[in-house]
């Protein structure tokens, strides 16, 4: 698998695998970049679905208050995406290292499951998740698979419901902000997979894990703010090859 990658970044995985093999616990931070190889865009790709709905006017909670009909027409195009998206060799590869015990938690920045699709159990989703939506007047739950069929999801009350997803704007609950951070903090390994870091306060998650004499090995396609300032180990490329190539890695490194 890594035959095809530069030398550099070859010898680059080797380092990161015995660093991993031999440290507890790690924890992996992931953005976007991780879901890609499975359809689904990222917000700084120049193609798809941002293209056509700027996140600045569509992903934010005042845009959803004041005009929740405009804002569906992006979440059920992203719905569809996220539906038809199956794990790619990433979430396999982090679901493969969690189940061998090289792996404690993941912290997600995805809402779109892909990591327990992918076999993950111990997943923080810092953002939620879109699988379920409540009413933002009467606080009923629903599922999105119940309330597919409707084109606008709406609540037994008559309010349009909203996907829980954290939306630009809204707070994260402060049991995930506190857990992330204790990880964070105790973690002797930080994976950073697919994230170019400037969403907060999720991009803060490194600084914490650095402080605490942790390693930070970032997986990205391109460099990042972090790569030059806190990033011990950068690994350039898809995370759908450099991760099947880290885990081999690994495995061989720990036998
Ligand atoms: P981002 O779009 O800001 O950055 C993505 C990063 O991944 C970039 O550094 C990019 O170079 C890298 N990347 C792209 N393709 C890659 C690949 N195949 N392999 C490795 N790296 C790759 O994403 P972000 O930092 O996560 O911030 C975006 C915000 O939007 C997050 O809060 C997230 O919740 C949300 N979002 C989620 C999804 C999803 O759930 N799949 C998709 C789009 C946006
Ligand atoms: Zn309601």
């Amino acid at each position: 698998m890594t035959g095809q990658m530069p030398e550099e970044v070859t010898q680059r995985i080797k380092q990161a695998a015995e660093i991993i093999a031999a440290s507890h616990p790690v924890i992996a931070l992931t953005g976007a970049g991780m879901s890609v190889e499975s359809g689904i865009p990222d917000f700084r790709g120049k193609n798809g679905l941002w293209s056509r709905y700027d996140p600045g006017l569509y992903a934010t909670i005042d845009a959803f208050l004041a005009d929740p009909v405009k804002v569906w027409e992006m979440l059920r195009e992203m719905d569809d995406l996220v539906m038809k998206a199956k794990p790619n060799p990433a979430h396999i590869n982090l679901g493969i290292l969690e189940k061998k015990g090289f792996l404690q938690h993941i912290i997600t920045q995805n809402i779109d499951n892909l990591h327990q699709a992918g076999g993950a159990s111990n997943v923080i989703e810092y953002h939620g998740n879109c699988s379920t939506l409540s009413c933002l007047s009467c606080t009923r739950q629903y599922s999105m698979a119940d309330k597919r069929h409707e084109h606008l999801p709406e609540c037994d009350c008559g309010k349009i419901l909203k996907p829980n997803i954290v939306f630009f704007g809204e707070g994260l609950p402060e049991d995930t902000l506190n857990l992330s951070f204790e990880l964070a903090s105790k973690a002797r390994v930080l994976l950073v997979i697919g994230t170019s870091a400037q969403v907060s306060p999720a991009n803060t998650i490194p600084a914490v894990a650095s402080r605490n004499n942790a390693a930070i090995i970032e997986i990205n396609k391109e460099k990042t703010w972090l790569t030059e300032q806190l990033t011990d180990i950068f690994l350039e490329g898809d995370a759908g090859d450099i991760m099947s190539g880290l885990v081999e890695e690994i495995v061989k490194a720990d036998a």
